[in-house]
């Protein structure tokens, strides 16, 4: 028996990058996984197909984090489909790289609806299914606790409310032993922070090891915090970012 057999897992945001990652490998563990997008209905296609593959099950539901009608209605066809929801993976989140002074108020508006107001969404439609033992994992960000690049003031900010609603919910969720963990990657290649344009330089030189990381390192921690094994981590903040914030 697989780790997570017999589990369902709710990955937002998971037509690409780690999102993606992440879905694939909790369907490799042996969860049945729903996925959201919002514009990648053929990539979203393509993550169902590879999971469906490798003998895994999975839907794609196209639902805006920000949107909270449509993000209850995915949760109930996710509980529809696979009978129950027991992990929910909040991944959706975008970034408006750009100096401060010149980001506008939709900018600012739009990265703390998908960032901060949609985990509030997500998480608190799933918590009318998770069952006791459950799991909520975050996907903030590396920059949720030390800043060393400018350019991401607003997202920052976003990371380090998620940061603090982890550490909040725990403590209303543990006599449930449902687990509120928050994920913190670093640079990881995706379309959002491609490896080689001009802000990934100084990035890697932010890390230790002095290089990108992969979608497979987070879903890896990922995995961990979402399987049996990690029942006494809560409220906490993972990082896994090369050693971005040492
Ligand atoms: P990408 O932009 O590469 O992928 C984002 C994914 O989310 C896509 O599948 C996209 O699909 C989907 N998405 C975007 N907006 C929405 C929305 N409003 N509602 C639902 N789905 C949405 O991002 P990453 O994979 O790089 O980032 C994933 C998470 O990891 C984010 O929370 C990010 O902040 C965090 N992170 C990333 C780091 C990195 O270096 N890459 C570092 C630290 C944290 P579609 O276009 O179809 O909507």
């Amino acid at each position: 028996m697989s780790n997570l057999s017999n589990k369902t897992a709710f990955v937002t945001g998971a037509s690409r990058g780690i999102g993606a990652g992440i879905a694939r490998r909790l369907a490799a563990d042996g969860a049945n996984i729903a996925i959201t997008y919002t514009r990648g209905v053929e990539a979203a296609a393509q993550v169902v197909k590879a999971i469906e593959q490798a003998g895994g099950k999975a839907i794609a539901i196209q639902a805006d984090a920000a949107d909270p009608q449509a993000v209850a209605a995915a949760i109930e066809k996710t509980v529809s489909t696979f009978g129950g929801l027991d992990i929910l993976v909040n991944n959706a989140g975008t970034a408006i790289p750009k100096p401060f002074v010149d980001a506008t108020l939709e900018e600012m508006d739009r990265v703390v609806d998908i960032n901060l107001r949609g985990v509030f969404i997500a998480t608190q439609a799933a918590l009318k299914h998770i069952p006791d033992g459950g799991r909520v994992i975050n996907i903030g960000s590396c920059v949720g606790e030390r800043m060393g690049t400018p350019g991401l003031a607003a997202y920052a900010a976003t990371k380090g409310a998620v940061k603090m609603f982890t550490q909040g919910l725990s403590r209303e969720l543990g006599p449930r032993g449902i687990t509120v963990n928050n994920v913190q990657p670093g640079p990881i290649g995706t379309d959002l922070n491609p490896a080689n344009d001009e802000w990934a330089a100084p990035q890697i030189a932010n890390t230790a090891l002095k290089r990108y990381g992969h979608v497979d390192d987070v879903a890896a921690l990922v995995a961990f915090v979402a399987g049996p094994e990690a029942g006494y981590i809560t409220g906490t903040n993972l990082t896994v970012d090369g050693g971005t914030n040492a």
